[in-house]
């Protein structure tokens, strides 16, 4: 048996380290032909948890991870949401009681900070006196009496090391004494989250606890309890941080200003800002954050892409092969090959493996990721029509490797604007319309196209230099007028391309509407 899980607490967004960490569990699980289970860690939880749970979910799902137990599709082992086990958790704390590995504590706050104070003062560890426990009943009715309230702490071991195997990090070790006696039950009676994590993580029958190693300092009090109540002991593995960019803080959405100085994030944020405007979806830091999952749905990465992307944050297979598809990586994926450094998050490589898996697909199937696009941002119809999927189709075609995420279309939309609604590009066409001369030739130019033999590729090349020859100019000096002419804009693919797929009508159209 192999179960692994993920254990998001409702956030509102998917943070890429999650998927990472979701991802990992995931190849495992289907690695090793077990289960992967999606729990929620909502203990904690003010807000609405299906609202902020929903993104999560969503993200997942694009993503390609699918869990086997868990939120929509349920599972042997229900609930999957921690707010709904609270029974499970109180029937914990009674078991540690009665064995005596917890305990009622009765102090105050106030009596909690002196005793910090003191220890501070005299440059000692803290450590609770556990001058308030009570364990009998006379002791409780006593305390109670003074008008006192409980918290359940853990009677925590003073002396000796756990030591642990963690598949990640190797060997490490702790020192008892260095641990607190954890709250695990509040006054109010409703428990702590690493309880309930434990009693989880039993209830589901987890073999392998694999998280991000933020956790790693929790493990002991939660080995302490596991044992207490005579769980196993899942193997652990602490994966290590999705880290900033060029840096090895933890990558933060709340940060995007300062990564923005870093210019492939810049560029990043930049590409995907200009499809996002064009589709009407809201750019700011809050809707559209490269930490967060959406934001490469939103513009049309593939989930192929950020899938091998993810995997290589933190895991390699030989330091060289970079491209995986998803059942490679999932016959090939060892915790043994996870680095125990931070990996930085590198917008320039998530960018070029992008480009590398989009570059992969049919022509048909770029084409069925783009229209979408296409349809959002009102330049063809819903469902598009026969005829402008073809011309999407040429367009793709001819474009290449300019497009490498399905947004990037827009980046041709000139295509398919009507040709009395063109919009010029103000600069281009002072610069190039406006020159000297430029309407002169454009207007000549004109002729040869309206009466070219046919308007291929090649025709249309012959076409140009037949004219440059006989009009004795440069090159640029026709080629300029005529892109700005029949896109609106100063760059794009190959003019001849450009012209070929427009066609006779539209490109003389589009000219004449430039010359006035
Ligand atoms: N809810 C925890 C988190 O989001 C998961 C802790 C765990 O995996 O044990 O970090």
């Amino acid at each position: 048996m192999f179960r692994t899980r993920f254990a998001p607490s409702p956030t509102g967004y998917l943070h890429i380290g999650g998927v990472r960490t979701a991802l990992f569990n995931w190849l495992l699980a289907r690695q090793q032909g077990g289960q992967f289970i999606l729990r929620i860690d909502d203990t904690d939880q003010q807000r609405n948890v299906h609202e902020a749970l929903q993104p999560i979910l969503d993200g997942l799902r694009w993503l390609g991870i699918d869990w086997d137990e868990g939120p929509d599709v349920g599972g042997p082992f229900g609930p999957y949401y921690q707010s709904q086990r609270s029974d499970r958790y109180k029937a914990a704390v009674e078991r540690l009681l009665a064995g005596g590995h917890a305990y009622y504590d009765y102090s105050t706050p106030e009596e909690l900070k002196a005793e910090r104070e003191a220890a501070e003062r005299e440059k000692r560890p803290f450590r609770y006196s556990r001058r308030f426990m009570a364990t009998t009943a006379a002791e409780r009715t006593a305390f109670e009496s003074q008008g006192r309230q409980a918290v359940v702490r853990l009677k925590m071991p003073t002396e000796g090391t756990l030591a642990l195997d963690d598949l990640v990090r190797g060997r490490v070790e702790f020192a008892w004494l260095s641990e607190q006696d954890h709250v695990i039950q509040r006054a109010d009676g409703t428990c702590l989250y690493h309880l309930a994590n434990v009693v989880d993580d039993y209830d589901f029958q987890i073999t392998h606890v694999v998280r991000a190693e933020e956790h790693l300092s929790n493990t002991p009090r939660q080995v302490f309890m596991l044992e207490a109540l005579g769980y196993p002991r899942p193997a652990y593995a602490h994966l290590p941080f999705v880290a900033e960019p060029g840096s090895r803080n933890k990558l933060s959405k709340r940060k995007l200003d300062k990564y923005l100085k870093n210019r492939d994030f810049a560029a990043l944020v930049e590409h995907a800002r200009m499809i996002a405007q064009k589709i009407g979806h809201p750019v700011d830091a809050d809707a559209f954050n490269p930490v967060i999952v959406d934001f490469y749905q939103t513009v049309g990465y593939l989930p192929d892409a950020i899938i091998n992307y993810m995997a290589l944050l933190g895991w390699s297979l030989d330091d060289k092969s970079e491209h995986f598809s998803r059942q490679e990586l999932i016959e090939k994926f060892s915790l043994a090959r996870v680095n125990k450094a931070p990996a930085s998050f590198d917008p320039q490589k998530l960018m070029a493996f992008e480009d590398w898996h989009f570059q992969q697909l049919p022509p048909t199937r770029k084409r069925e990721l783009a229209m979408p696009f296409l349809e959002k941002a009102g330049l063809v119809a819903s469902p598009p029509s026969d005829e402008e999927s073809l011309l999407a189709e040429k367009v793709i075609a001819a474009a290449g490797d300019r497009i490498k995420m399905a947004g990037d279309i827009l980046m041709f939309a000139y295509f398919f604007q009507p040709d009395e609604s063109l919009e010029f590009d103000d600069k281009a066409a002072k610069k190039y319309l406006q020159a000297e001369g430029a309407s002169q030739l454009l207007a000549k130019f004109r002729c040869r196209l309206a009466t070219a033999e046919s308007f291929d590729v090649t025709t249309l090349e012959e076409t140009m230099h037949d004219f440059v020859a006989a009009e004795t100019i440069k090159i640029g000096q026709i080629i300029h007028p005529v892109r700005v002419a029949v896109t609106g804009q100063s760059v794009g693919m190959g003019l001849f391309d450009t012209l070929a797929i427009l066609g006779r009508d539209r490109c003389l159209r589009r000219i004449d509407r430039a010359l006035t």
